[in-house]
């Protein structure tokens, strides 16, 4: 039987931090700013992508992974395992640490823990990001933050354009101004605030979760060394595998003219960051997001496009 690519709607979310990158250049909206995040592939509770088209359109992605589990290669996660989003980071955004999955299923009501990474889509030049921490020891890690010496805590690391970075729970993280990044994660929100710069939001400071984050947090932390791909340059028309870990695959495909590749794995999730081209004989660009189902067959891509593939993880 031949399945049709399921194309979603995304859900936008207004940020504090949000630019305006997601409706001048990805047309998400006709116009307003204030636009933080795309989240183009989701079935999260806090936004739940429609389905755009086709037989299913109407009805959301976690309706069609609860009832039609075999366009999803009929995985036995209860939910919907990953989400990806584009950020669009006009300010820094506050310092945050995830938990794993046994603290999240502790601590938060049975949720998922967090991993993810981004691809840098864009920054300026010289940015930074914020990755891991200095302290040797959970006693110093514990001592610096109750004494406010965050700034000397924080590990702040060089980032380009084509960086790759991947973020395990219990690693302290930003983005930092300026940054467009795509997220490939968990289907998870739970975020413990570390530290906000000392900013004030409508006259107060934003609430921190110090001490979930203090005891989450990894030390030492070794995610400068672990974490960071440098992927620019990659070669044309092929499948370029940025990370494969426990919850999920991501590639990166620079595609130059065509590309075909069989669809082998439970499900295969598409977005365009740049260029327009087609799947299929049916046209794409820029900013579309979309899945290829379980038994999709053969996918073939043309144009000039660079696409972030992912899907969950083969590891058994
Ligand atoms: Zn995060």
């Amino acid at each position: 039987m031949e399945r049709e690519v399921i194309w979603l709607k995304p859900v936008l979310k207004e940020n504090i931090w949000g630019g305006s990158r997601l409706v001048t250049e990805f047309h998400y909206r006709d116009e307003g700013s204030g636009l933080g995040e795309c989240w183009g592939i989701s079935a999260h509770p806090h936004g739940d992508c429609e389905i755009a088209e086709g037989p299913f359109q109407g009805k959301s992605l976690s309706w069609l992974y609860e009832n039609h589990r075999e366009l999803f290669g009929n995985i036995a996660d209860p939910k919907f395992p990953l989400l990806v989003k584009i950020i669009d980071a006009k300010d820094k955004l506050s310092i945050q640490v995830h938990p794993d999955d046994a603290y999240a299923m502790a601590h938060e009501n049975g949720s998922l823990g967090k991993t993810e990474c981004w691809y840098v889509m864009d920054c300026p030049e010289g940015a930074e990001l914020i990755i891991g921490h200095h302290a040797k020891t959970r006693k110093e890690l514990i001592d610096m933050a109750h004494a406010g010496k965050f700034e000397e805590l924080i590990r702040r690391v060089p980032v380009k354009r084509g960086d790759f970075v991947q973020i395990i729970p219990g690693t302290i993280h930003a983005i930092t101004a300026g940054m467009l990044i795509l997220e490939t994660q968990q289907s998870s929100d739970v975020t413990y605030r570390f530290y906000d710069y000392g900013r004030l939001v409508d006259g107060k400071p934003r609430q921190l979760h110090l001490e979930q984050s203090l005891e989450v947090t990894n030390v030492p932390d070794v995610s400068d060394q672990t974490g960071l791909l440098h992927a620019q340059g990659l070669p044309e028309n092929e499948l370029y595998k940025l990370i494969d870990c426990q919850f999920y695959r991501v590639w990166k495909l620079n595609l130059n003219g065509s590309f075909e590749t069989e669809q082998n794995d439970p499900f295969l999730l598409v977005s365009v960051l740049d260029g327009a081209g087609s799947i299929g004989g049916r046209a794409i660009k820029k900013g579309d997001h979309f899945i290829l189902p379980a038994g999709y067959g053969v996918a073939k891509l043309e144009g000039q496009m660079e696409l972030i593939l992912s899907t969950v993880s083969d590891q058994a």
